[in-house]
């Protein structure tokens, strides 16, 4: 039995203030929410703050994206020892964001979830295809090609403590979601070919749809057999809809 995860990726938003409202908002109206496992991915700066404020919550919390660089000269970066430090327990990996504003392929994106799990973060794996991809019936190729980077790099069993996440990228904060469908065909995709290396491992790996996920869909969308939770981009930065999905997922 897979439990549902919901993280909330908060990508360049917020304040020390807002997000003092915010977690304060979501962690209040969390009871009765126990079959679901929650996380918040704040910016880097804010997670101090999410720190002091969820620790000893059953709330967990991450980063949005990790150096691939264990320390030295790397201006700007951040390591995944120092989300640790925070008390990160997830952090994600080659979201569409990264991979097409910064420029990440695979085999970066499989470096970064290589040095997060060697650091003992949970890696978030993102993967989906672009609209254009869609069109020209490559979905398959592209999600399978962002997998398989991981999986030869890493091996199946790195997937044994990892999550991953399917996000179409033309759904991500366009308000177009996903079919249940469509989105269900993915994920059955993506745990058979992980099947194909280990079915074991297959079977228990949480796959997370993203992508205009709100409270009007979410229901429907972690009805389907392989979804098993969801990454909130939009909707997690309004503590009333995040809680409906949390509650939808539980
Ligand atoms: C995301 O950024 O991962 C995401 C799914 O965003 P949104 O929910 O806004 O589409």
């Amino acid at each position: 039995m897979r439990q549902p995860l919901v993280a909330g990726n908060w990508k360049l938003n917020g304040s020390l203030a807002s997000t003092r409202e915010l977690l304060a908002g979501i962690k209040a109206g969390l009871e009765g929410v126990t079959n679901a496992e929650v996380a918040v991915c704040p910016p880097y700066i804010l997670i101090p703050e999410a720190q002091a404020q969820l620790t000893g919550s059953p709330i967990a919390w991450g980063g949005q994206n990790l150096s691939s660089e264990t320390g030295g000269a790397f201006t700007g970066e951040i390591a995944a020892s120092m989300l640790l430090d925070f008390g990160c327990k997830y952090v994600l990996v080659g979201h569409s964001e990264r991979r097409t504003l910064y420029g990440e392929d695979n085999a970066l994106v499989a470096k970064k979830f290589a040095v997060a799990r060697e650091a003992g973060l949970v890696p978030i794996l993102c993967v989906g295809e672009t609209l254009e991809e869609r069109q020209q019936g490559i979905t398959e190729e592209i999600v399978g090609g962002q997998l398989a980077a991981v999986i030869d790099q890493e091996g199946v069993a790195a997937l044994g403590d990892a999550v991953v996440a399917y996000e179409p990228v033309w759904a991500i904060g366009t308000g177009m979601t996903a079919s249940p469908e469509q989105a269900q065909a993915v994920h059955a995709f993506i745990r058979a070919q992980v099947a194909q290396h280990d079915v074991g491992i297959a079977d228990g790996l949480r796959i997370l749809y993203g992508g205009s996920m709100k409270p009007g869909n979410a229901a429907e969308l972690m009805a389907q057999n392989d979804i098993d939770g969801g990454l909130i981009g939009g909707a997690a930065l309004k503590a009333d809809d995040f809680l409906a999905i949390c509650k939808a997922a539980n």
